[in-house]
């Protein structure tokens, strides 16, 4: 499942004043208020629309930023990377790390 990132359009609160990740079905409906406080928020472009994976190189690239974030301990950002490359074992353990239950 995709994960999107909603930032508050105004002040909002703590939650998603500086933005949040959702987990969300494809054909959900996207959020427009924050599910904490109700103020209006702003759906934000995935960082990895541009990621579409067709050469050795991109391969490569995609593996080691997907290390990368391992290592940092970006797990939503590593299981949403790794499910769009198609490595779903890998972005189920990913999800597993973040704190979703698949
Ligand atoms: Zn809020």
């Amino acid at each position: 499942m995709p994960i999107y990132e909603y930032k508050a359009a105004g002040e909002g609160c703590k939650y998603c004043r500086n933005g949040f990740e959702i987990m969300q079905r494809m054909d959900d409906k996207p959020l427009g208020e924050c599910p904490k406080c109700q103020a209006v928020v702003r759906k934000l472009p995935s960082r990895f629309r541009a990621c579409i994976v067709e050469t050795p190189d991109e391969v490569a690239e995609t593996e080691s930023k997907l290390h990368d974030f391992e290592k940092e301990g970006m797990w939503s950002h590593a299981a949403e990377l790794a499910d769009k490359t198609g490595l779903e074992d890998r972005a189920r353990e990913d999800y597993k790390k973040a704190g979703y239950e698949m």
